[in-house]
């Protein structure tokens, strides 16, 4: 398999280049060459598969002979060491929990599959790598604790001041060793820009061996495939599901719909936003326009410039109507995810974190219009990483996992910047 760059200046590259220089150097995106289609019977048999079969069958084509296939298998059975059920929380809606993993939030699937692969690329390079990432809350923690200790690489991450949970922001300052934090005086869109300007730094590039572990990374990217092939294969229902994912940067949907042109039977899907509302503009009024980023109660949504939706059009050869028949996207207000979060736990006895609660109210307002369907809604954070926020919207505390109580006690260590491309060069040449 190789992969093209969205802005079409750059030459094809394998799995590997793609992993290790994360963007093309002309700016664009990784893409893949052409969508896999699934061995035949791979669906119909899919409830007799192991979740370790699924995703190495999903995942080999994108990474063809750049890795070995028992490594491949490993790395793949590392990935997914954690559960991913789906539990019902009505007659109609089922939570896909995706945040049983080390940090409590799905990009731990991501961040497990890439931390892996770029440390088995890496192994036999002389230079040091920098894994530079911005983070609007969760990628932080999943990236750091995937590249904890592994040796030869150091991770540079920046966060939006103020704007992540108090754990979120522990989970990225307190590993300490290989891992380093800055907080940035601005948005993540700020935080997102030094990044991507760091990566076309052509004198940066030379004294440094630079990659990126956003979800534009095809290493992060491609593995969040997994998951919604392991959701069919739970669904006990006649009708495929109706999915609804809440979206920022629109990786974790891209990815869905990845699975969706290479063969998982769903019926839709719903891109969940909170206040920033682009795609959900688009797809109404053909009119793409970024927007600066608003502070909503889904920190980890607030994204006025959503990187991956490059990716989703070039998925649909940028074919509006046809993009139009498969997704729709709406946005929910602070209001309604605090209600949302609150009605379903007094309802139904099961909380739901704030980003959830965007995904939940998407979907109950479309199975509202379509009542003979049924959906699934990504329940991408564990509520505990906003117990903040979600402890005063059902008057209650939240119990403490283990593994959280423990970074509560630490002291967080980060540098301070302003947002600005120039201090991050110095810091980054120190
Ligand atoms: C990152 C994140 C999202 C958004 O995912 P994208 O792939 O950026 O669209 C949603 N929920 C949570 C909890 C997240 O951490």
């Amino acid at each position: 398999m190789h992969y093209y760059s969205t802005s079409q200046q750059s030459p094809f590259v394998d799995f590997k280049e793609a992993t290790i220089k994360g963007q093309a150097p002309d700016k664009g995106l990784f893409f893949p060459e052409h969508i896999p289609t699934l061995p035949p019977g791979f669906i119909n048999n899919i409830k007799k598969l192991s979740k370790e079969e699924i995703a190495l069958t999903v995942i080999q084509p994108y990474v063809g002979d750049t890795i070995p296939k028992e490594k491949l298998e490993a790395i793949v059975a590392e990935t997914i060491n954690f559960n991913i059920p789906v539990v019902p929380v009505t007659d109609n809606i089922y939570s896909l929990e995706l945040y049983h993993g080390p940090t409590f939030a799905f990009k731990d699937v991501g961040g497990r599959f890439m931390s892996r692969c770029l440390g088995h690329f890496v192994k036999d390079h002389d230079k040091e790598v920098t894994v530079l990432v911005a983070t609007s809350g969760d990628t932080g923690g999943a990236v750091a604790s995937g590249f904890y200790n592994v040796e030869g690489v150091n991770v540079v991450i920046l966060y939006p001041s103020g704007k992540v949970s108090s754990v979120q922001e522990l989970q990225l300052t307190t590993l300490g060793k290989n891992i380093t934090a800055i907080e940035v005086d601005g948005t993540f869109d700020d935080c997102q820009q030094m990044v991507k300007q760091a990566f076309t730094d052509a004198e940066l590039n030379k004294k440094l061996f630079l990659t990126s572990a956003n979800s534009i990374n095809v290493a992060r990217w491609l593995p969040q495939q997994f998951y919604y092939f392991f959701s069919y294969q739970q669904w006990h229902q006649e009708q495929p599901p109706v999915i609804s994912v809440p979206s920022g940067n629109f990786g974790n949907i891209c990815a869905g719909l990845l699975a969706y042109r290479s063969g998982l039977p769903v019926k839709h899907f719903i891109a969940a936003c909170n206040a920033n509302d682009v795609v959900p503009q688009f797809l109404q009024n053909g009119k793409y326009t970024p927007q600066p980023a608003v502070p909503t109660l889904s920190n980890a949504m607030d994204v006025g410039s959503p990187s991956n939706f490059i990716r989703i059009m070039e998925l649909f050869q940028h074919d509006l109507q046809q993009l139009q028949q498969i997704l729709s996207s709406v946005s929910i207000s602070d209001a309604e995810t605090t209600a949302t979060v609150k009605q379903i736990f007094t309802d139904h006895n099961y909380l739901l974190d704030p980003h959830g609660a965007v995904a939940y109210a998407a979907l109950e307002k479309y199975l509202q219009k379509h009542q003979d369907e049924k959906g699934i809604l990504l329940e991408t954070a564990h509520p505990i990483k906003f117990y903040d926020v979600v402890e005063p919207m059902i008057d209650q505390k939240i119990a403490v996992p283990a593994s959280i109580e423990a970074i509560l006690q630490k002291e967080k260590q980060r540098v301070k910047m302003e947002a600005d491309y120039t201090f991050l060069k110095d810091f980054l040449l120190q």
